[in-house]
């Protein structure tokens, strides 16, 4: 009998739309010329590659220009702390302790260059929007302050519009927001957001691996991290990924085209799965509060009579993909640098169960039963 599979760790990468497909293959098989050519192929290319450029720049109410292509989330990341630090020449970073390893790893590099100071976060993870305040009053330097909308391990979602109106009522201050988890699944207007920098990736709204961008507000001189032949104009070089471009803009398209309706069922998925595990599992906790939550994630926090290190394996063995922690490092099971922050008892699992709009309330049902027959199986041993 085949075992139905549930897949609930789309906040590591999600399954690429069909019509995603349907670009990405049109692109790969008519559209192969180099965007930088000058003869019809190259222009077909080109074309592409601007239009691509276009229909994202207008779903995010910005301007073509102000998005640069890159390889990926981490990359965008890296790029504006690269720029931030050497050509903007900031003395000072404000960040959390809970971001991606992408900036959080990636700042350890500039620790002897600029000084860099985590901010205190409320108990569900959230930026506490007053201390980032006596931060900025605190000193009267170039800052830059790098905030992720949403956490990708636990799920809490910080109001970075207000982030940002309070970073530039500051002078000197630039804000950078990571909003990989965000970026096609909350409505966002770079028109209404005062950020001056964002980064995003494909592979989490539906679209491939290895393509991103970048949103850098009124880009002028732009301090490489990948020099070559000036693509992106002299920003970031290397031949454009043309096909999964123009799929990311296709999966940007989707992404938005019903995102109300969307966030109403993944909530609807979220809160079933957390009211369902609670009556369950009376002892289960959860790591963020159900408001300042982004509508993908749920990560639980399961009481000690679950098999602390078997636990994925069991879910696994279960056919339900969830992670442990960030999938985005090769061991999934490794100590994490976020849940450190949460003084979770040594002996408890967190796991995360992140959903995408393609999973239904049947398949949270089958999910939570599945889990209290791992419970029952290991009291059974
Ligand atoms: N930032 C966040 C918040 C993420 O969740 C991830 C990936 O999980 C990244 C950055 C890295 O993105 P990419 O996988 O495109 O490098």
């Amino acid at each position: 009998m085949n075992k139905q599979l549930i897949y609930f760790d789309n906040a590591a990468t999600t399954p690429v739309h069909e019509e995603v497909i349907k670009v990405m293959t049109d692109s790969l098989r008519n559209i192969y010329g180099n965007p930088s050519s000058t003869h019809y192929s190259g222009r077909d290319a080109k074309a592409q590659l601007e239009e691509s450029r276009r229909k994202i720049a207008k779903i995010l109410e910005c301007k073509p220009g102000e998005i640069l292509f890159t390889s990926c989330g981490t990359e965008s990341n890296n790029a504006v702390l690269h720029h931030a630090v050497h050509q903007i020449g900031v003395q000072r970073v404000l960040t959390t302790a809970i971001e991606h390893p992408a900036i959080y790893n990636a700042l350890k590099q500039y620790e002897d260059k600029v000084e860099i100071k985590f901010l205190q976060l409320n108990p569900d993870g959230t930026v506490n929007l007053e201390n980032l305040k006596l931060e900025l009053e605190s000193k009267n330097c170039k800052t830059f302050v790098t905030i992720m909308h949403a956490n990708n391990e636990m799920g809490a979602l910080n109001d970075i519009q207000k982030i940002a109106e309070v970073c530039k009522s500051f002078p000197d201050t630039y804000i950078h927001s990571d909003m990989v988890q965000t970026m096609g699944h909350l409505p966002v207007s770079f028109a209404a957001m005062p950020l001056d920098f964002a980064s995003a990736s494909a592979h989490k709204f539906h679209g491939a691996k290895g393509v991103g961008f970048l949103f850098v507000r009124q880009p002028n001189q732009l301090l490489p991290l990948i020099t070559g032949g000036s693509q992106e104009r002299g920003f970031r070089s290397g031949t454009e990924n043309l096909s999964a471009i123009a799929g990311m803009a296709k999966a940007l398209e989707l992404a938005t085209s019903d995102l109300e309706s969307d966030i109403k069922h993944l909530n609807e998925l979220r809160f079933s799965m957390r009211s369902k595990l609670k009556t369950k599992f009376p002892q289960i906790k959860f790591l963020t509060s159900e408001e300042n939550s982004l509508c993908t994630v749920l990560s639980a926090i399961f009481p000690p009579e679950f098999d602390k290190e078997m636990l994925l394996f069991q879910l696994d063995m279960k056919g339900i993909a969830c992670s442990g922690g960030s999938a985005c490092s090769s061991g999934a099971n490794k100590a994490s640098h976020v849940l450190a922050q949460f003084h979770i008892p040594a002996e408890c699992k967190v796991v995360r169960f992140s959903f995408s709009k393609f999973n239904n309330l049947d398949e949270i049902a089958l999910c939570v039963d599945r889990i209290a027959e791992v419970l029952s199986e290991s009291v059974a041993q």
